[in-house]
């Protein structure tokens, strides 16, 4: 077993990288959300959509100012190349109402419906299909793996949220990839470790990260199958691919009254999510509904 090399994410701050970073949870985008479950569908991770939004889902746009153009745009989505200034604007609205679709399909959580509103997910995609970043879909970041679609996220974040303590500690996610969903997970928690075992996607994620300025991120590349025992123990472990069985390093790195949340296989071939509560007591798992993920497998690439 290879160890991990800790690579802390740098404080680097290129000016209009990003967005600013809101104080703190806005009041629910959305009022009137179902429950949880009503709603959801099988989550699919590696679905791949059409290019553009359908006509019904096309986001509301802020009204725009004489002279402000949106170039290279498909109907009702902003552009990727347009008027300096315009891109960040668009892109919140369509987030925003990401946010809103994610209400209506069950997400609950105000932390969640605030983590995922302010996260950009478009930085995490190539600049092709940014256009395609706030749909419900997965998409390719390279090496054979995607980013989660942000039902899938919102899900498990939820899930994890539910099941440990507020504010929420130490966490643990295996599968970087391109590093979005870490970067949602460092607006929630304290602290975030997170693992990939491909070193080309671990060293993108890091290029992905750097602008978000977060020093509660440590990306770490290594086979996150072992975990990551000197973080231990973790109030919360998610993981973004799924494996015959959960790792024994997970259940012994998972903190008593910690809550551990992953696809696994359940049989036939298919995925399940599945949700780890320890206590005192010992181990309670419980099987949710079908996932589709990208494999989890050993050792490092
Ligand atoms: N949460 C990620 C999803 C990435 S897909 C995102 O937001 O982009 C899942 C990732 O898990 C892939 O990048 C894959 O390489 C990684 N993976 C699979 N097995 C692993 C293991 N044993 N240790 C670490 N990462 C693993």
């Amino acid at each position: 077993m290879k160890s991990l090399a800790k690579a802390p994410v740098k404080a680097v701050n290129p000016p209009g990288a990003t967005e600013p970073r809101r104080p703190g949870f806005p009041a629910a985008l959305g009022a009137g959300t179902t429950g949880l479950t009503s709603g959801r569908n099988s989550g699919r991770a590696d679905a791949q959509r059409p290019s553009s939004y359908p006509a019904s889902a096309a986001p509301a746009l802020p009204a725009r100012q004489p002279g402000q153009t949106r170039q290279g745009s498909p109907a009702g989505v902003p552009g990727v190349v347009g008027a300096s200034g315009m891109l960040t604007q668009d892109f919140q609205a369509v987030r925003a109402r990401m946010v809103q679709k994610l209400v209506q399909q069950g997400l609950s959580d105000p932390r969640v419906q605030a983590a995922l509103g302010q996260v950009e997910r478009h930085r995490f995609v190539d600049s092709a299909l940014a256009n395609q970043a706030y749909e419900d879909t997965s998409l390719p970041i390279g090496l054979g793996q995607t980013i989660s679609k942000p039902n899938v996220v919102a899900r498990m974040l939820e899930l994890l949220l539910q099941g440990t303590g507020e504010p929420l500690g130490r966490v643990l996610e295996i599968g970087t990839g391109c590093g979005y969903q870490a970067v949602v997970l460092a607006q929630l928690a304290r602290e975030v470790y997170s693992i990939e075992r491909l070193r080309g996607l671990h060293d993108k994620a890091r290029e992905n990260v750097r602008p978000f300025r977060l020093t509660n991120l440590h990306l770490l590349f290594g086979d996150g199958m072992a975990g990551y025992a000197k973080g231990a123990p973790y109030a919360a472990i998610i993981a973004a691919a799924g494996g015959e069985a959960l790792p024994q390093a997970w259940m012994d790195q998972l903190a008593v009254g910690g809550r551990l949340v992953a696809p696994m296989q359940v049989g036939g071939g298919a995925q399940a999510l599945v949700v780890v509560d320890k206590s005192a007591r010992g181990l309670r798992q419980t099987v949710l509904e079908a996932v589709h993920f990208v494999p989890l497998k050993s050792g490092t690439l």
